[in-house]
């Protein structure tokens, strides 16, 4: 049996590992020159960039996928981060977040004020609820009927009153912390799936529980070694990649996949899983299928603008994760949603890897990879919206830092909302798919499966369970248990 992967980005790579483990001949369609997608590494003259994500949790979900069939000897390593965050704030406040929910704690009660044993409450309750809806919601298909006839979905639903559905993320932060820069940095998490915390259900609150409960980890390396090892394992179990190799169309015939279509050549086989934006595999792969036009129709997730700068300078006052917050937080999601535009005052993300990577910038010298969520692309100029952005990170740089950032930038480069389309596929430049805005958006997400075409299944950020490489990955494994089922593989 051959099964065929379109796209290697994290979820469409962890799939042909599973794919291969259960003894299908598996390849590999890619339309870049390298695998990993949004997770791929540049390096801009002496400097090394993770071009993509830059905060990883959960890593055992990668030990998990180096180890089926055997263990292997690919070597990836990772070492958890002292810090899940250094913040600062219009009025000079700086806070360094260490992780542990004891430690936590007692730093938001010492800098701004919080009841101590009120945050470690709140800590525990973001944790038994993504222990509650792990099991039901992330590692599970929504979709099939059997998934809801167990005990763990009874759990789950015997948790309801405390996850804060019926509220948005702001409103049951707001009520559970006294300094809204606790509440500031709670909401935060938000915009980890590229989603609005003032409109996202207060369920959003468990990435906390990921991020400050256990806390972010490095792989060494630095987040590319991600990418690499899940590729060594894949080529390891046998699995074909081609490159440059764009998939134009999926084939099928009577409800039943076919095989797929290049520029070159046609490829049959008896199973095809997309990792392409399941927005575009509808409309690019299969434009004589009627998609799920309310869940493909749903709000997008947030893009994003970064600047790739090295930087001349070392700086003691900032850790790996930093973020400048805005002072106008309600209004920048405003802009992001509704107008459509960047704020003048928006919240900068400044990851420095160098500081636990060495190798990624010279002695004396840092990596300063400074993004911003942006608008989807709408048709803005993006070339006036960068420039403008560009001047408004270094004046709040300045401000807060009491340094003049722009004559330290040696190197530079940057990508846009239309970049990211064009690089990885991303409708409209979104990094996650749909937002997750409502209380349904969970149901609104597309199944890893199709129910009109057998033999046709999804994974990545952009179908369920949703965004992030946790995420990611986890979709791969739902995609395996439905393969399993579907064709009856013990
Ligand atoms: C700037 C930025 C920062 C981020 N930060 C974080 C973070 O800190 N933590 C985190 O967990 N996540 C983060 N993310 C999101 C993260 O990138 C995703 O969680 C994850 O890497 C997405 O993996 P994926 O497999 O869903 O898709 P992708 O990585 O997008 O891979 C899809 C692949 O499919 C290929 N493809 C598409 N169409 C075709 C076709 N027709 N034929 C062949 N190939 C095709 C693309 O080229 C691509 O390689 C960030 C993303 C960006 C852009």
């Amino acid at each position: 049996m051959k099964a065929i992967v379109i796209g290697s980005g994290i979820g469409g790579m962890a799939s042909a590992v599973r794919l291969a483990s259960l003894g299908f001949e598996t390849e590999v369609f890619e339309q870049n020159s390298f695998y990993g997608g949004k997770i791929n590494s540049k390096n801009i003259g002496p400097y090394r960039f993770d071009r993509g994500p830059s905060i990883f949790t959960e890593p055992h979900l990668v030990d998990e996928l180096l180890s089926i069939v055997k263990a292997s000897d690919i070597d990836f390593d990772y070492h958890k981060l002292p810090n899940s965050c250094c913040y600062f704030f219009e009025d000079g406040k700086r806070i360094k977040l260490p992780t542990g929910t004891e430690a936590v704690a007692a730093c938001l009660s010492e800098e701004l004020g919080e009841d101590q044993k009120n945050v470690e409450k709140l800590l525990r309750r973001f944790e038994l609820n993504y222990k509650a809806v792990y099991p039901v919601f992330i590692k599970a298909s929504l979709h099939r009927i059997m998934q809801w006839l167990n005990r763990k979905v009874f759990k789950a639903i015997t948790r309801i009153p405390f996850y804060g559905l019926f509220s948005s993320m702001n409103t049951v932060n707001r009520q559970s912390f006294k300094n809204p820069k606790t509440t500031q940095i709670f909401n935060r998490f938000a915009t980890y799936n590229g989603s609005n915390p003032f409109k996202s259900p207060g369920m959003f609150n468990i990435i906390a529980h990921l991020e400050l409960n256990v806390g972010p980890y490095m792989p060494k390396g630095g987040m590319v070694a991600i990418s690499d090892a899940v590729y060594q394992k894949a080529l390891e179990l046998g699995v074909r990649f081609h490159f440059n190799k764009r998939v134009e169309k999926i084939l099928y015939s009577s409800g039943r996949v076919e095989g797929i279509e290049t520029s070159t050549n046609k490829i049959v086989c008896d199973l095809v899983t997309s990792n392409m934006d399941v927005h575009f595999t509808y409309d690019k792969l299969l434009p004589g299928l009627k998609g799920p036009v309310k869940i493909l129709n749903q709000e997008k997730s947030t893009s994003a603008v970064v600047f790739y700068w090295g930087i001349q300078k070392t700086f003691d006052n900032l850790d790996v994760h930093n973020i400048f917050f805005s002072n106008t937080y309600e209004s920048e999601f405003d802009h992001l949603f509704n107008k459509q535009t960047l704020i003048d005052d928006p919240t900068i993300y400044v990851h420095i890897s160098s500081k636990v990577e060495k190798n990624d910038a010279p002695d004396g010298c840092e990596n300063w990879f400074v993004m911003v969520n942006a608008p989807i692309d709408a048709g803005q100029d993006w070339v006036s919206q960068k420039q403008r952005l560009r001047k408004n990170i270094l004046n709040k740089l300045k401000r807060l830092l009491k340094v003049d950032i722009e004559p330290l930038i040696g190197e530079e480069e940057n990508v846009d909302p239309v970049m990211i389309e064009q690089m990885y596929s991303g409708k409209n430049g979104s990094i996650y798919g749909n937002a997750s805005n409502t209380m349904m958006s969970s149901f609104y997400r597309h199944p890893n499966f199709s129910s009109k075409i057998k033999g046709l299944y999804f994974a990545g950020v952009t179908v369920h369970p949703g965004g992030g490489i946790p995420l990611a990955l986890s979709s791969a494994a739902i995609v395996e248990k439905c393969v399993r089922r579907d064709f009856s593989i013990s």
